[in-house]
């Protein structure tokens, strides 16, 4: 395709403010997909993105549209996922492409992912096309949306479109937008071939489907191409493009965005932003800024039913397959036997990773408490990362912790600014910074990431009434006092239970998971003491009361199978139950006891 009639672009947004139903109206109104075959919010193809209104893997489209100056272009989307756990795969996805929409819901306005996003696309050096969306709602307020859209974010707004992808008003105009508004992709086909490993995922059927954009030279079937980083050399078997389904095509030229399959393995072995190039008369040099995706929140998955540890390591085995940003090796653990500990990126994709394996593949599991790297050092002078409090030294042995710290920014209505700054300053956090759009206050806060990654996301959603919104980048690593807390139940320590903690809130904390505790844990025959310690130093304690009685003692002499029915009953809420000693402790209890209110 002739460079100048192609136009690469992604949309970045809030969540919730438009950019499925957009992507799906100009699908549609260009006629790529036949009306009938349209389903509700066709780019994003997972359940569970469906269900949570999230886009999780990047997706791409290819659309012909033929513009009002009477030139077709091809159109490539590439659509990016909106959650800040995937900062570096939106970041990569947007150097593929030479502009951006910038949707805003006009009766919302700027959100926290407005921005982060957006500022991906600036550093991409994108042209940008501001598109105010939901028009069609009475609380739509485009002229306010324009001008925060100016103070905020400070590019030019005067231009936006105004847009209801729900009854398609101005998407027609937005289409010719990007025509004439987005610069065309430059690139040499003579060149050596030069291509960007946009995104990868694993295919039943075809095996892994890489997601590449072509900057220089041409890419054929047949073609034996090197993978820079890895120096992997495959022989091309299919190039194609997305019109969303998959479609056979002969070459993919300077410019272009489509897939190729090459019998890769497995996922990981397609490192996204890796440089893809021909083995023989390759490019000289990579593109800049190479770099694997790495975990940052780590947990411990363990089946509550020790038999199905076999399914549990075949499931997270296919999920890797699919996912390379996902890590999982073996851990045993004194109390929950064996399990796998894993990186996640964020907790985002914790959830929905510990979703999947629950859901598609039956599982019950047991999630331990997530936890961040820690740096420990040691006096011996060296330092060791710490991803599983377990796994921490004794304190005799370390000279100091240090921990990762985030740059979060907040935005959210005036009226819960008070909560907000209380519950960021109970985090440990620093305030940076404070300013104004509109009604709506940007906050901009320094906080330990440990202090983000259990529940900081629900509860600033509850104090705000869900109207704040939160993004984050991790900043550095920093010294603090922190120290790895212990849960004893009935006398045995709970590895499980272990956080690490900062001194000056150990106490409370450690109160706080006694008590709940003791309410989440049923009575049994005898008395059983639950208590929280740092080192051999118990620092709070609780003592849940025997049971008086047998649950089936009121059913004595009476009728059996009532009797029968009970204890089945029993055994049924067991299986979500884990033995500790002489102690059952339900699954539930290790998410909920470390919740804090
Ligand atoms: P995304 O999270 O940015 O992909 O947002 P979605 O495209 O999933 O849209 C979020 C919600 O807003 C859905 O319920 C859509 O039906 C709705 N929506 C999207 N565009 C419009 C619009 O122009 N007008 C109205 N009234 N609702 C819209
Ligand atoms: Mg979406």
């Amino acid at each position: 395709t002739d460079l100048s009639k192609i136009r690469n672009f992604s949309i970045v947004a809030h969540i919730d403010h438009g950019k499925s139903t957009l992507a799906d109206r100009l699908i549609q109104e260009t006629g790529t997909v036949k009306e009938r075959d349209m389903q509700a919010q066709l780019l994003d193809t997972m359940d569970i993105e469906r269900e949570r209104g999230i886009t999780i893997k990047a997706n791409t489209v290819r659309i012909d549209y033929t513009a009002d100056d009477g030139e077709t272009y091809v159109l490539n989307l590439i659509d990016t996922p909106g959650h800040v756990d995937f900062a570096y795969e939106v970041s990569r996805s947007m150097r593929a492409v030479e502009g951006s929409l910038l949707v805003v819901d006009s009766s919302q306005g700027v959100e926290a992912q407005t921005l982060a996003n957006v500022y991906h696309a600036i550093e991409a050096d994108h042209e940008i096309v501001p598109v105010l969306n939901k028009i069609d709602l009475p609380a739509s307020e485009p002229d306010r949306v324009a001008e925060q859209i100016e103070d905020v974010i400070g590019i030019d707004a005067t231009g936006a479109i105004l847009v209801s992808a729900k009854t398609g008003e101005g998407i027609h105009e937005t289409l010719e937008a990007i025509v004439n508004e987005l610069p065309a992709p430059k690139g040499e086909r003579d060149a050596p071939l030069k291509a960007m490993l946009v995104d990868s995922w694993y295919d039943a059927y075809l095996g892994v489907i890489v997601l590449v954009r072509i900057i220089d030279g041409v890419l054929k079937k047949g073609d034996r191409i090197r993978m820079m980083h890895t120096n992997a050399v495959y022989p091309v078997d299919r190039i194609g493009v997305f019109r969303p389904q998959m479609e056979p095509i002969d070459e993919l030229g300077p410019g272009e965005i489509g897939f190729l399959t090459a019998s890769i393995k497995q996922v990981r072995d397609t490192r996204v932003g890796d440089t893809i190039t021909h083995e023989k008369k390759g490019c000289a040099e990579a593109l800049d800024g190479f770099k694997p995706a790495q975990p940052v929140v780590f947990c411990g998955l363990f089946p509550v039913d020790n038999a199905e540890f076999e399914d549990l390591r075949e499931a997270i085995s296919k999920l890797s397959l699919n996912d390379a940003s996902f890590s999982s090796e073996m851990e045993t653990s004194a109390a929950l036997g064996f399990g796998f500990r894993c990186g996640f990126l964020g907790l985002l994709h914790l959830e929905v990773i510990r979703d999947r394996l629950e859901r598609e593949y039956n599982i019950d599991l047991i999630t331990t408490a997530p936890s961040v790297i820690y740096h420990v050092y040691l006096r011996d002078g060296s330092m060791m990362e710490l991803h599983n409090p377990a796994d921490m030294p004794d304190m005799s042995l370390v000279d100091h912790l240090e921990e990762p710290r985030i740059k979060a920014t907040i935005l959210v209505p005036d009226e819960y600014l008070g909560d907000v700054l209380k519950l960021c300053q109970d985090r440990r956090g620093i305030q940076i910074d404070l300013t104004y759009a509109g009604s709506r206050a940007m906050v901009v806060y320094d906080l330990p990431l440990n202090e983000v990654v259990f529940d900081f996301y629900d509860r600033l959603k509850s104090v705000t009434k869900g109207y704040a919104s939160f993004d984050y980048t991790i900043e550095d690593y920093r010294e603090d006092r922190l120290v790895k807390m212990s849960i004893l139940v009935n006398e045995e320590p709970v590895d499980a239970l272990s956080t690490m903690v900062h001194q000056d809130r150990a106490e409370a904390r450690g109160r706080a998971m006694v008590e709940k505790l003791k309410d989440l844990i049923p009575r049994h025959m005898f008395k059983i003491p639950i208590q929280a310690a740092i080192g051999g130093r118990v620092i709070a304690r609780e003592t849940l009361s025997a049971m008086r009685k047998d649950v089936t003692a009121k059913c004595y002499g009476g009728d059996a199978t009532r009797k029968k029915k009970l204890l089945e009953k029993q055994k049924k809420g067991k299986k979500k139950m884990r033995q500790f000693g002489k102690v059952e402790i339900p699954q539930s209890a290790f998410i909920s006891a470390l919740k804090m209110d």
